[in-house]
């Protein structure tokens, strides 16, 4: 399993990367650099990228689930199955997505995905490690209880990886086209609009497949006629070089006082002083 999704991700960063350099939405500056950095980051938070599928694969013997999952007891169909697996995780991945933009100490481990001040393919595994060992053990218990069939666990988060890659893209599609596919999956111009340095625009679009669920919970920001070209990436503070270097990021959600990344942490409510 390990390896069919490294291998994924490998082929998804690859594949959008040479579609960056085929149709880019905006220039990429001297971006080796933060390739590295975000590289970096990637590889040191990768075994926990991963954990929340695999540590569920790992269990899943030992608890005597089956290929065909626990769901199987209940007498539903196959297919039933999996359509309730990819609904649960992806439910599952917006409410830990909006918790981390609301609970302030999440915040802090995930503003470094935020920090990065362009948007492309190399962001979409920029994580400080911690995070995603947290968000794994605040989700697998759920999975544990649930027993979906393992190979729909896969399939949800194979399907997941393309398209989180894909809309963390440096890429211009063509508006038409991402206007008609934004209503069914999460496109670049949706997701730009949540890597905006402008924090209302932040805190929304959270969907990572379906923007049905921001649509539902209302919490969906529109598109700019330019497809989110014109914001700002990143957060309003951590912008300098030395706030981006790999050694502060990694500080960051510890240090209140020199990781400007860590200032953005503050409650909305605060921010704006009320
Ligand atoms: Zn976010």
């Amino acid at each position: 399993m390990n390896e069919i999704y490294l291998g994924a991700a490998v082929l998804c960063m690859a594949a959008v990367l040479f579609l960056e350099s085929l149709s880019p939405l905006h220039a990429a500056g001297a971006p080796l650099r933060r390739w590295a950095r975000n590289g970096a980051l990637s590889v040191l938070a990768v075994g926990t990228t991963l954990a929340t599928p695999l540590l569920f694969w790992a269990v899943a013997g030992p608890l005597g689930l089956t290929m065909q999952g626990g769901l199987v007891q209940w007498g539903w169909p196959v297919w039933a199955q999996w359509v309730l697996t990819f609904l649960v995780m992806e439910s599952m991945a917006y409410a830990l997505h909006r918790l981390s933009h609301a609970m302030p100490w999440l915040w802090r481990l995930h503003a470094v995905h935020h920090s990065d001040v362009e948007l492309d393919a190399t962001t979409t595994h920029r994580h400080h490690p911690l995070e995603n060992l947290v968000g794994a053990l605040l989700t697998l218990p759920v999975l544990i209880a649930l027993a979906p069939p393992p190979l729909a666990v896969l399939a949800y988060s194979l399907v997941a990886l393309a398209v989180a890659t894909l809309s963390h893209g440096n890429l211009r599609l063509p508006a038409w086209l991402d206007r008609g596919l934004r209503w069914l999956v999460v496109t670049p111009a949706y997701h730009r609009v949540h890597h905006s340095a402008h924090r209302p625009q932040t805190d929304s679009n959270y969907a990572t497949l379906l923007p049905l669920f921001d649509h539902l919970f209302r919490s969906a920001t529109p598109v700019p006629p330019d497809g989110g070209r014109g914001l700002t990436m990143g957060l309003e503070r951590g912008r300098d070089a030395r706030s981006q270097s790999l050694a502060a990021l990694l500080r960051a959600p510890f240090s209140a006082a020199a990781a400007p990344v860590a200032e953005a942490a503050r409650p909305r409510a605060a921010r704006d002083g009320a």
